[in-house]
């Protein structure tokens, strides 16, 4: 039995697919017969091929869009992608070891590290990272378009077991890749309860843990196992009896969120009739239909940097109107908010520079990455100011954390709508700009920030991390981050205040939104708009649908006095249990 922390509720009972990246820790595999050399061979220079082809049209359209500086990186990809050294190493790894691509890709990577940690240049070691990058880039073919893909069906002789991905760490952009494969639990050995792996697994509401450490090292593809979201646990070729006593589990948790889901229809609103707007976080076009199809009666928040982190190149200004245009007509009758690019911390994309930051989540990231790169910031706020015209569009401003930094948005887009006008380009006059209360910073001087804003949206996530100076990713400061905590409820509190004072539209985009226990709480303090991953729709709606306002702010009363983290989850695990114990299954330990 594996301890993990619990990221996405749920119980599953399935078989493991390892997804093994060229970084990841595994043991080298070798191929199971000679005669799957050759066969081995050409898939490996398929992948390169493909790798090729993409980064040759990289070039093109980041020289186009960014200037050809930023497209020199990608010049240097398409050498190392065409280093035939580099290419007869991991062919004759192949041949003579009879190693998997793979894993042949992974020697190479460590000897070429290995010689240039020797070499203390700064040269060599960006060019370190651009091997990374190619190699990675190779292996990420191999991996996600490999025939091995699990299809749910027929894994080791476990007929149709549901199947788990086990991976070491899950990169953005393959976890939009995996977003269409049948996947029903996921267990990683990285990441916290933010991660992209815990994003995309609420997303699509199957249960995950994380920081599982040694996780990859005991499972093999083909394994039962059992992931249990509520508390964290991983089990490992579980006994018979274990086994049953999960499926039972398993059947319980979909039986529920089946019965659900039937509340789609109806408005929701707590026991005595307060009104509560449900709103969705989507990361793409698909997580809009997910969210009608659950209630959601509106889009709180589109992360629209996975639009960039998924995509072949630079989405032009015309493929992101295309798309943003396309999530309003999906979303008929409802506000659509767009975020604009929140890259950096975690979320690189190669054109706007690299990972060499020593702490990433406080350097360059989000909107100060934007600020760098005016002629993609002005795209894209040209793209959502013409969506605009197609519904009722808000755009929203990340990790703004001063008052100067929200002047020069609101000038920039003051600037694009009068270029607009004059180019006689149609766009919605009356899309509304808001800022993401993300950075302690701009909490602690809201008032200030609530004179110059349409509406905010609070970014508890990244809140949390920088409020307490622990990192969202890490698992080994995981206990840090912890929603239900007297610091975050104070600052919490305080913003709401402030919106109530002045009456401005406020959300909560966070985790915190779709977790019911931090929900009982917020809702006690005010909030009444929350937008979560839309698996979580029903289970909010039905909590809150138990619960009167006057019960709600006695919770919200009593877990502003309390002092401790530990105080608090104990109180709020009382009372939800109280109101709701069926609905306790949704919240992680
Ligand atoms: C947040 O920080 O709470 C948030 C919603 O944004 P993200 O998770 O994308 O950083
Ligand atoms: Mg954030």
């Amino acid at each position: 039995m594996h301890k993990g922390i619990a990221v996405s509720p749920g119980v599953v009972v399935g078989v493991a697919y390892r997804l093994d990246s060229v970084f990841g820790s595994s043991e080298p595999q070798c191929l199971e017969s000679p005669e799957s050399i050759p066969a081995e061979v050409e898939r490996f220079d398929r992948a390169v091929e493909l790798s090729a082809t993409e980064l040759e049209a990289i070039v093109v359209k980041v020289a186009q869009q960014l200037g050809g500086s930023e497209a020199d990186i990608f010049k240097s990809h398409l050498q190392i992608v065409n280093d035939q050294t580099l290419l007869a190493k991991v062919r004759s790894l192949i041949e003579t070891q009879q190693l998997t691509a793979l894993s042949a890709l992974q020697l190479v990577l460590q000897s070429y590290a290995a010689t240039f940690a020797r070499i203390e240049h700064d040269y060599f070691r960006e060019r370190m990272t651009d091997i990374r990058d190619v190699i990675s880039r190779i292996g990420s073919h191999l991996t996600l378009q490999s025939p091995l893909i699990p299809t749910g069906t027929h894994v080791d002789g476990h007929g149709d077991e549901p199947v788990i991905l086990v991976a070491h760490e899950i990169l953005p952009s393959q976890a939009m890749s995996l977003g269409n494969l049948p996947i029903a639990g996921i267990v990683t050995e990285t990441g916290g309860g933010t991660s992209h792996a815990a994003i995309l697994s609420r997303s699509r509401g199957i249960p995950a843990v994380s920081g599982v450490v040694g996780i990859t090292g005991d499972v093999r593809s083909g394994d039962l196992m059992v992931v249990d979201g509520r508390d964290g646990l991983v089990l490992v070729r579980p006994d018979r009896e274990t086994t049953a006593a999960y499926r039972k589990l398993q059947r319980e948790f979909f039986d529920l969120k089946d019965r659900l889901v039937l509340n789609r229809d109806q408005p929701a609103r707590s026991a005595d009739g307060s009104q509560i707007e449900l709103l969705a976080n989507i990361n793409n076009l698909a997580d809009t239909q997910a969210a009608l199809k659950v209630g959601a009666t509106g889009v709180g928040l589109f992360r629209t940097e996975y639009l960039f982190l998924t995509h072949q190149d630079v989405p032009d200004e015309e493929e992101q109107y295309q798309y943003y245009r396309q999530i309003i007509e999906d979303s008929p009758g409802c506000a659509v908010t767009i975020r604009t690019l929140d890259l950096g911390g975690d979320k690189t994309v190669p054109y706007l520079g690299r990972r060499s930051e020593a702490n990433p989540f406080m350097g360059w990231r989000s909107i100060r990455l934007s600020f760098e790169h005016p002629r993609l910031f002005e795209r894209q706020i040209r793209a959502i100011l013409r969506a605009g015209r197609h519904g009722k569009v808000n755009m929203l401003f990340p990790m703004i954390t001063t008052l100067e930094e929200l002047r020069y948005v609101n000038k920039l887009v003051e600037e694009t709508r009068r270029n607009l006008r004059r180019e006689g380009v149609p766009f919605g006059e009356d899309v509304k700009t808001g800022v993401m209360v993300e950075v302690p910073a701009a909490a602690v001087c809201i008032d200030a920030l609530l004179r110059e804003t349409d509406f905010i949206s609070i970014g508890s996530n990244d809140l949390i991390q920088y409020l307490v100076a622990a990192d969202r990713d890490n698992p080994k400061v995981a206990h840090l981050c912890e929603p239900l905590s007297p610091a975050i409820f104070k600052v919490l509190q305080m913003v709401l205040d402030a919106c109530q004072r002045t009456g401005t539209p406020v959300t909560l985009c966070g985790e915190m939104a779709g977790q019911p226990r931090s929900v009982l709480a917020l809702f006690g303090m005010g909030l009444r708009r929350f937008s979560m991953s839309p698996a979580f729709v029903p289970t909010i709606k039905a909590l809150l649908s138990s619960v009167t306002t006057a019960q709600a702010e006695r919770f919200a009363h009593q877990v502003l006095q309390l002092k401790t983290s530990e105080e608090i989850r104990t109180y709020l695990t009382a009372r939800l249990h109280e109101i709701s114990s069926a609905l306790e299954v949704f919240d992680s330990a």
